[in-house]
């Protein structure tokens, strides 16, 4: 492809941005190539600098459930900004968003907003710390829930169990109390509270392991982790900074009746700006300052701006027509796409899940991924990285990583969809 703009802006980007990016997996590192700069967005498209339309599958990661540059969420935030961008006092938005988020998410009862879906997943396990008075958290291999430094522990299995960090910069001393268990596999949870009794005082889990890819939970697994938290008196913490809003109006929890005790969120909640939140039970939220001990702040939390935004997005998410065509939409993406590879023998694993998606390429049709270690062993990452190119040629924007998730929004239509997977038959037929 001929894309001399993005070409000089990347090299130009590299001498003063660490790998050219403000965001590692942006970088195409993982599929090769340069990645393309982008000029504008609208609907379900984006063009790059050099004049090329992608559809846009990955959607800012997950934010624009409404497409680029939706008129009602730019109107909202032109008008709001004109009235000032940020105050660091309250604004009437952040109450009326606060009561939106607690209307539309079952478990939800009191909320505090933050800037990002690390602050919210960081803040969310201090306050679970000091509700139970316990030092230690259980998080699963291949969730990702940012990039706080107690939470940078993912690796496989020895690394992983142990405790070590995952990046250099992260001292030891911080991680030694997250413990690691395996995704889908309940047994490794029972295990670690049967060797840490009354130390545990949460355990987190993102819904859909959708930073592995895209891997469902199986065989009651969310449901029994919830019991056995009860069981041993630790908090159950859902992050849904991804499924919020994005596979059920109330998230994964609604979807699938949860009822975690505090559920961490971020991307459409801000619509395309940044906004985080961790919410929850009120007698936990409560011990949050001021109202409680806990000490969590921000400069611009709950700015006017950024809560217009996402205000905006879930009121016109809301309409039920809307989130209906939305959810088919993406189920004709994803049985397409999985009908065209087997048509053309390619083993893959395709599955989606309200307006998410994901697809990987095996090596075999026998293979399942379930777990960040056969996510890791199964996935066909090389032949991810052709076809990407090949789909970035014809138009298609996917993630430019085999482990991570796919979205449509509402501004994709069926025309679209048919188009992509024509384009993926087209691809599997030369593969
Ligand atoms: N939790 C989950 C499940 C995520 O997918 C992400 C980001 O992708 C985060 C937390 C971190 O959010 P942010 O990138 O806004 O800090």
């Amino acid at each position: 492809m001929n894309i001399p703009q993005s070409e000089q802006l990347f090299a130009h980007a590299q001498q003063i941005i660490p790998g050219g990016v403000n965001s590692p997996v942006r970088a195409f590192g993982s599929v090769g190539g340069t990645p393309r700069f982008i000029s504008h967005g609208n609907g379900a498209y984006m063009w790059d600098v050099d004049g090329h339309r992608y559809i846009d599958y990955v959607l800012s990661w997950g934010p624009l459930v409404l497409g680029h540059a939706h008129p009602e969420v730019i109107t909202q935030i032109a008008m709001t900004a004109a009235r000032g961008t940020s105050f660091g006092a309250p604004c009437a938005l952040e109450v009326e968003l606060a009561q939106l988020v607690i209307d539309m998410v079952p478990s939800i009862e009191m909320i505090r907003f933050v800037n990002s879906g690390t602050e919210a997943c960081m803040s969310a396990l201090r306050l679970a710390r000091a509700y139970t008075n316990r030092p230690k958290i259980i998080k699963f291999a291949g969730n990702y829930h940012g990039h706080a430094d107690m939470l940078l522990v993912q690796a496989g299995s020895g690394v992983a169990t142990l405790g070590l960090p995952d990046s250099p910069g992260v001292p030891a001393q911080t991680t030694q109390d997250t413990l690691v268990a395996e995704y889908n596999d309940i047994e490794s949870v029972i295990a670690l509270f049967a060797a840490y009794p009354e130390q545990i005082a949460a355990v987190i889990v993102e819904p859909i392991g959708a930073n592995m890819g895209f891997v469902l939970p199986q065989d009651n697994f969310l449901h029994q982790l919830q019991q056995l938290c009860r069981k041993n008196g630790a908090l159950f913490i859902l992050d849904e900074v991804m499924t919020g809003f994005r596979v059920d109006l109330g998230g994964a929890q609604a979807l699938w009746g949860l009822d975690p005790d505090i559920t961490c969120l971020g991307k459409v909640i801000g619509g395309g700006l940044p906004v985080g939140a961790y919410a929850g039970k009120a007698d936990i939220m409560r011990m949050v300052a001021p109202s409680g001990s806990v000490y969590q702040a921000g400069t611009l939390s709950g700015n006017p701006l950024a809560m217009a935004a996402g205000l905006a997005t879930l009121k016109a998410l809301r309409a039920p027509e809307r989130w209906k065509k939305l959810h088919e939409n993406t189920e004709l993406l994803s049985t397409g796409i999985a009908s065209v590879l087997k048509k053309h023998n390619i083993p893959c694993q395709v599955q989606s899940v309200g307006s998410m998606f994901g697809f990987y390429f095996l090596h075999d049709s026998n293979q399942h991924i379930r777990d960040y270690a056969t996510a890791k062993q199964f996935a066909h990452t090389t032949r991810y990285a052709r076809v990407f190119h090949q789909l970035l040629k014809a138009g298609i924007y996917m993630a430019p990583s085999q482990f991570e998730a796919g979205f449509v929004s509402v501004a994709h239509t069926p025309t679209d969809i048919h188009y992509t997977i024509e384009t993926f038959n087209t691809i599997a037929k030369n593969l």
